[in-house]
């Protein structure tokens, strides 16, 4: 039998549905390869203990017969949800020490389902970030190593870098990220493993801790899609709590898996070509709208005329929201309070030295966007620019079914790389950002290795609200990809 940590989500389940193994047999293993991988800085708190206690719960509840559709497996979350009883960070010093009185939708829905929690993974501080460089609790390393250069440490992607890498690392079966211009996509793209952003106001945003409201969406990373489609099928729903969750049905999306692309269009927007993109991202580009014609989908040829504005008028609209979610930290109600003579002198100094370099350079952009004098320059103008955007992919649906693009415009960078330009930084989500702005779900699929031996990813948009067809194109790339490539640095070694 393959080791506990290489089975999907999906044989695991099985696995212990068919009395193969304990949830404590697999928790366990789970926990020992979590310290095999601990120099890559997955984890801001790992919960071993509560883990043992959780998987032990499972086991007596399938004993008993009951049991949720996750019952017994062991998972990572972003520490970017709130868990009860469990510090929660968002990767940064004002929020150290922290413990919420209350569970976030998403994992409480998780929990309800049976996962075991393996701890809370390591971010870009409030989830700022393609690089998990912004971490006030160090960054993460990429699993991978480019081929015949052990030496550099990679980044593996931002802002669910910890989420990203443990799951590629085989130290955990899944684990929860949020994507608010390309979270969960990017580090999915860069760590050769599935991540998976639905619809916004598909999962519920309560107890996330925001970054910027009106495009946080929670979503899950895997190994596979069809283990994404497990993940997302439970934190999924409509949630009272969540002014913006929307009540829709959510639909059996493994059973969409099955299905084919046979008839499907598929989009291939000319203004993602973009310039400077490596040769190789092109050809891999071309190589997944083979593969779906291969399957049987219809390619068709579009345009997004608004897409090379979404990245700057994201910038906008990102940290102006960001600058007014932070205001919160104040060193009253939440973790980290550095006295000041007076309460405008603490609130100061805690801010202050509660916040890293790039929280602090979006809330001063938010601010100025948003101020009386530049309000209708920038802030009004980026929300006009968003509404063009979704306008764009709303024309597009009457000829396609989905869109097929690169997940990221490079391969994993060097840590360091990139950390004194900004904009060179920001560029990383040129290509996810777009569906962000619309709102719509989005898939990568790990599809293939760079020259240096470094995963890429195909990236698949679909409709809002239609993350079974977004999940069935997914499929059919992981089958064609057929990627079996794995880390250098994984528990148990390779
Ligand atoms: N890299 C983007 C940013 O820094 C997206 C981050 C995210 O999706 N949370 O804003």
């Amino acid at each position: 039998m393959a080791a506990l940590t290489d089975l999907t989500l999906a044989q695991a389940r099985d696995g212990l549905a068919a009395g193969e193994f304990t949830s404590v047999e697999l928790t366990e293993a789970h926990i020992a390869a979590t310290e095999a991988v601990r120099d890559l800085n997955c984890y801001i708190l790992e919960t071993p203990e509560a883990a043992r206690e959780m998987a032990q719960a499972a086991d007596d509840r399938r004993v008993r017969g009951e049991g949720g559709s996750l019952n017994g497996l062991p998972i990572a979350i972003k520490d970017l949800f709130c868990t009860t009883g469990v510090q929660s960070t968002a990767g940064s010093h004002i929020l150290e020490g922290f413990v919420p009185p209350y569970e976030s939708t998403v994992t409480r829905q998780l929990w309800d389902a049976g996962a075991v929690m393996l701890g809370k993974t390591n971010l870009d501080e409030f989830a700022m970030g393609s690089s998990n460089m912004t971490s006030y609790f160090g960054p993460v390393m990429n699993p991978w190593q480019r081929a015949g250069d052990a030496a550099a440490k990679l980044v593996p992607g931002g802002s669910s870098g910890g989420s990203a890498a443990i799951v590629a690392a085989r130290g955990a079966l899944a684990s929860t990220g949020t994507d608010t211009g390309g979270s969960i996509r990017q580090p999915g793209s860069f760590c050769g493993i599935v991540g998976m952003k639905p619809t916004y106001g598909r999962c519920s945003r309560w107890g996330i801790i925001a970054f910027a409201s009106s495009l946080d969406q929670a979503g899950p990373l895997t190994r596979t899609v069809e283990d994404a489609a497990i993940m997302l099928g439970v934190m999924a729903g409509h949630d009272p709590k969540d002014s913006t969750s929307v009540n829709v049905p959510v639909p059996d999306y493994e059973a969409a898996l099955g299905t084919g692309v046979k008839g499907l269009r598929i989009g291939v927007p000319k203004e993602c070509r973009l310039e400077g993109t490596p040769a190789e991202i092109e050809g891999l580009w071309q190589q997944g709208i083979e593969w779906l014609k291969a399957a049987g989908a219809e390619i068709v040829d579009i345009s997004l005329p608004h897409t090379k504005y979404a990245l700057p008028a994201y910038y906008i609209v990102a940290p102006a929201e960001a600058s007014s979610n932070l205001a919160r930290y104040d060193g009253v109600r939440y973790g980290l309070r550095v006295d000041g003579d007076s309460p405008q002198e603490m609130y100061e100094n805690t801010r202050g030295e509660g916040f890293g370099a790039e929280v602090k350079r979006r809330v001063l952009i938010g601010t100025y966007v948003l101020s009386a004098g530049y309000y209708d320059a920038y802030y009004l103008q980026a929300q006009k620019v968003r509404t063009r955007i979704g306008q764009d992919f709303h024309e597009a649906w009457e000829k396609v079914d989905a869109i097929l693009t690169p997940t990221t415009p490079s391969a994993a960078f060097a840590q360091g790389e990139k950390m004194d330009d900004p904009i060179a930084m920001y560029l990383n989500d040129v290509l996810t950002v777009p569906a962000s702005m619309a709102g719509l779900p989005a898939i990568s699929v790990p599809a293939g290795l760079s020259g240096d031996g470094l995963p890429l990813g195909l990236h698949v948009i679909g409709r809002p609200f239609d993350e079974s067809t977004v999940f069935k194109v997914g499929h059919a790339i992981e089958e064609a990809a057929n990627f079996t490539a794995t880390p250098q640095l994984m528990a148990g070694g390779r």
